[in-house]
Parts: structure tokens; C-alpha cells; sequence
């Protein structure tokens, strides 16, 4: 098999052969077709994440250790299933194209046995993150049932809907009921901020605001169905926000939560599954005086994933612009995406890497 890994934190990637792996017990391994490559994979790359006051939390600590294959959005085909991987429940065969959940759990803590591996509490699996992802021809996934049908939707979108939509989705299902004249704002139109307007919209909501500091993605944004939008370098914004009843917070910085949390209606709700990084200094009185809820989101559990996989077979989720690449070029699409480059989702093609 060939992999992109970064031998060491920040450095470019580097193709690596290697043995392809036999996949054990329950264990199905895939070959990747279509790898996305999302915002914190740069943060994993670099090997920290900011928080704030000069400090930082290294990915060393939870277990991602150079050499590393990054890629949490993966998608392909089945190789080979494991002597005791469950072909038949989950109709998995030989062949079989499918969508990769990343967010696997222990599968043994309580929290796992609920359902929400994205949570797991005792020893997290997630693909790209700390145990090996999809920048490579081939990804070990530990069970069938983290495998989902995807037909009928397109290959590289349904790859981007394994993070970026599910964490959409997810956050959006934590924002307060919306009454007919509510709005919701979303902050940062990256990634993960267009498809989030897309699930807003399937979700019903619709009075969303989208915010950005680059004119040419709220353009995007505006066509996928916000309603107005708020370039929030201009010294106004918070003005031209105030009394949303939520936002959800895509780049998770000072600035985006200060006018998130600040801009909220009594009642409303700030979601932020953002990693940009920083910390967030606010005064304790007013959260409970307005009632407001600030609220921590991390992907999605693989229910969630089927729903929002669901939405995309009824066509009820517009597609954000996808930009398909050669894996080659792996490189070149964390370099764009560092430099703010990037409308919509970059999706590696493995097909055209000779393993
Ligand atoms: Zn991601
Ligand atoms: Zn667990």
C-alpha cells in the first residue's frame, strides 16, 4: 500500500510504501478511492492545537505520533473482510463501495454502547486522527457496522460527508427551537461553514446568516441558501448580528466566539466545533441573566452520519463546490487550504495512485 505521512510535525508529506495490512478479527480493510481533506488536518499535521495564553495541547498526548497518515473523510471499496467481520448483517462484500464513519470508539465504554463512539470516554480510534487515516490506498477499519451504503450520491461528496457535514449536522442539532423569524448565523464559509448552510436548510432553518472575511465564499454561501451575509472585518458586525438565536461557530477563534456569543438573543445558543484555537475570556453574570447556552460539538455519532447520509440520497443537501485532485497533490491542498485558498472541499483521488 502507499501512504502520505508526514514523518515529522509541519514537514511536507511523504509517499511511503508499505505492507498492506491483513486485515484480523473483525476488521474490514478498504482501499480508498476518495480521501477529503479537511481544516484540522493542519492542525494535526502541525501537532498542536492553540489554547490560548501561550498554550498549547500536543496530538502526541492522544496517542498521534510521527509517522502519521492523516484523513478523516474516507471513502472506497472493500478489499478484504476479517475472519470474523460481520459480511452478512451489514451486507458488506467483496467490492462493496462504501463510506468510512472515522469516529470509532473503544466500542467498549458506556458511552460507546449508547451509540456515541464521538465521544468515547476510554480510548478513541478515530481514523487520521490517532490511528491511521485515508491519505493512502488502503485504511483498516476495526467493523463492518462503521461502513455506510452511500449510492446514488456522488463519490468525492459523499467522502467530505464523513466530517464536514456530520459535524454540520451535529451542531445544528443542538441550536434552540427556531420560531418562524429566528436567525441563525454561521461562522467561517469554509468547508465546513457552505455545508452547513446546506444542513441548515435541510434542517428548516431558514433565516441564515452567513459570515466570513472573504467576499468571494459568502458569494458561494449566498448561493447555497443564506439569506444575508456579514463580511466580519467590517467594524459593524457584531451590530448587523445582534439577536440571532444561534450561531454555529466554524473557525472556534476569539473574534468568531466573542461575535457569536456576544450577538445572541436571551435564550440563543452558541455552538462552536471550530479548532482555529485561542481561549475566551467573558464576563459570568450575563450568561445566566440572558440565558444563553455555549455549547462544544465534536463530529458526530455514526446514527447522525446515516441521517445526514439519508438527506443526501433525497437531494435535500446541497452539495458545496467539491475539487477533486490527484493524491499526488496532497501537499499542494494542505498549502491551500493553510493559505485560505480553498472555496469548498479539496477530495484526494487514490484511484490514481499505482499501490
Ligand atoms: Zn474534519
Ligand atoms: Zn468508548
Amino acid at each position: 500500500m502507499i501512504s502520505y505521512q508526514f514523518i515529522e510535525h509541519g514537514k511536507p508529506l511523504q509517499k511511503v510504501l508499505g505492507e498492506t495490512p491483513k486485515p484480523q478479527g473483525t476488521e474490514v480493510l478498504m482501499r480508498v478511492t476518495r480521501s477529503g481533506v479537511c481544516h484540522s488536518d493542519l492542525h494535526i499535521w502541525e501537532g498542536y492545537f492553540d489554547l490560548g495564553g501561550g498554550k498549547r495541547f500536543y496530538v502526541k498526548e492522544r496517542g498521534c505520533v510521527p509517522p502519521f497518515t492523516l484523513g478523516h473523510e474516507p471513502f472506497g471499496v472493500v478489499e478484504a473482510l476479517g475472519p470474523r467481520a460481520k459480511g452478512g448483517k451489514a451486507g458488506v462484500k467483496v467490492g462493496d463501495k462504501r463510506l468510512v464513519y472515522p469516529w470509532i470508539g473503544c466500542g467498549k465504554c458506556a458511552v460507546c454502547k449508547s451509540g456515541q463512539d464521538n465521544h468515547c470516554v476510554s480510548g478513541s480510534r478515530y481514523l487520521g486522527v490517532n490511528r491511521a487515516g485515508a491519505y493512502a490506498t488502503h485504511v483498516l477499519v476495526p467493523d463492518a457496522k462503521y461502513l455506510i451504503d452511500t449510492r446514488g450520491i456522488d463519490d468525492a461528496f459523499a467522502a467530505t460527508l464523513a466530517c464536514s457535514a456530520l459535524t454540520a449536522y451535529s451542531a445544528a442539532q443542538k441550536l434552540p427551537e427556531l420560531g418562524a423569524k429566528d436567525e441563525v448565523a454561521v461562522l467561517g464559509c469554509g468547508g465546513l461553514g457552505l455545508i452547513g448552510i446546506s444542513v441548515l436548510r435541510a434542517a428548516g432553518a431558514k433565516n441564515i446568516v452567513a459570515c466570513d472575511i472573504d467576499d468571494t465564499k459568502l458569494g458561494v454561501a449566498a448561493k447555497l441558501g443564506a439569506k444575508r451575509t456579514v463580511n466580519t472585518r467590517t467594524p459593524d458586525a457584531t451590530e448587523r448580528l445582534r439577536g440571532i438565536a444561534g450561531a454555529l461557530d466554524f473557525v472556534g477563534s476569539p473574534v468568531t466566539a466573542g461575535l457569536g456569543i456576544g450577538a445572541l438573543r436571551k435564550g440563543g445558543r452558541y455552538i462552536i466545533c471550530g479548532l482555529f484555537g485561542g481561549e475566551l475570556v467573558h464576563p459570568l453574570p450575563p450568561i445566566a441573566q440572558r440565558a444563553i447556552g455555549i455549547i462544544g460539538s465534536y463530529t458526530g455519532s455514526l446514527q447522525e452520519l446515516k441521517e445526514v447520509v439519508a438527506l443526501a440520497k433525497q437531494k435535500k443537501l446541497r452539495p458545496l463546490p467539491v475539487e477533486t485532485r490527484p493524491a499526488e497533490q496532497a501537499n499542494a491542498a494542505l498549502e491551500d487550504l493553510k493559505g485560505g485558498r480553498v472555496v469548498g472541499r479539496i477530495v484526494l483521488d487514490f484511484e490514481t495512485v499505482d499501490a
